[in-house]
């Protein structure tokens, strides 16, 4: 694939993380261009959603060593706040539920918050309604959905499906997505993969986590990568999820390569 027209959004270079002291993260590399989808494998506990919570800040997560860099900046030096403004997303494997406040209310003071960063006008009230319309539509959800409290009482696929929507919404730079498909049935995950197929868009990219090949068949990846103790032991192109549905973790642990994505 040529990358030579595309711009370097995420570049993460021998990144070490812990977790309690305990090392998670154990050098790991990852380059990701506009217009890309990269979707990650692996096996429970290879360190998947921690990576996702590395590049968002999360506070549980100390960096030891390496670097990461959105948009030619150190990331690393940023607040968990700053990185959601200037474009950093992510979809959590559990999303949170928040009694008490509204989800529409949420999503407008979240989206606001991008907007600005964006040096767009903020909404008030009633011009968000219009915006938060069209974007309903994406995840196919009622807005009834709106007026709730954010994720309460949400089945698992309508707490993702609002996941998609806040994406739709914050239009990030890059969109992480961690185990967007786990507690999905087939129909949820259509419109959910459908959803992200939707917002894909040549500027920005977008890293899937996922544990399973099915979400692959629905979003087409230019890459995939398999983690195992904390780093990436391999990359390939879509063929490689498929590869590992048939042989699975083993086959990969037992014959160790790692192929460097074509420039
Ligand atoms: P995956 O998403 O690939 O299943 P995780 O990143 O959730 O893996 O976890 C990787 C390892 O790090 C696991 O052994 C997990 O118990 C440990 N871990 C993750 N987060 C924490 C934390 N906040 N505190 C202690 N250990 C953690
Ligand atoms: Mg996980």
């Amino acid at each position: 694939m040529n990358r030579r027209d595309k711009k370097l959004i995420l570049k993460i270079v021998d990144l070490h993380a812990n977790a309690e002291e305990q090392p998670i993260l154990k050098g790991l590399n990852l380059e990701i261009y506009s217009g890309e989808i990269h979707a990650i494998m692996g096996r429970n506990g290879s360190g998947k959603s921690t990576l996702s919570k590395v590049i968002a800040g999360h506070p549980a997560y100390t960096v030891t060593s390496g670097r990461i860099i959105f948009e030619g900046d150190n990331l690393l030096k940023q607040e968990p706040e700053e990185r959601a403004r200037i474009g950093i997303f992510l979809g959590f494997q559990y999303p949170i539920e928040i009694p008490g406040v509204s989800n529409v209310e949420f999503l407008r003071v979240a989206t606001n918050s991008r907007r600005k960063a964006l040096g767009q006008e903020e909404l008030d009230t009633f011009e968000f309604e219009d915006v938060v319309k069209e974007s309903l539509d994406i995840v196919q959800m009622d807005p009834a959905f709106l007026e709730r409290s954010v994720n309460e009482g949400f089945s698992g696929g309508e707490k993702k499906r609002n996941e998609i929507l806040q994406m739709a919404l914050l239009k990030p730079k890059i969109a992480i997505l961690d185990e967007t498909d786990s507690g999905l049935d087939i129909d949820a995950l259509r419109i959910v993969a459908q959803g992200i197929n939707k917002l894909t868009h040549p500027n920005t990219a977008t890293l899937l986590i996922t544990h399973y090949q099915r979400l692959l068949n629905e979003i087409t990846p230019d890459f995939v990568h398999v983690m195992s103790g904390g780093k990436i032991v391999r990359t390939g192109s879509k063929e490689l999820a498929l590869e590992l549905e048939q042989s699975g973790y083993d086959w990969l642990e037992n014959n160790p390569k790692i192929e460097e994505p074509s420039k």
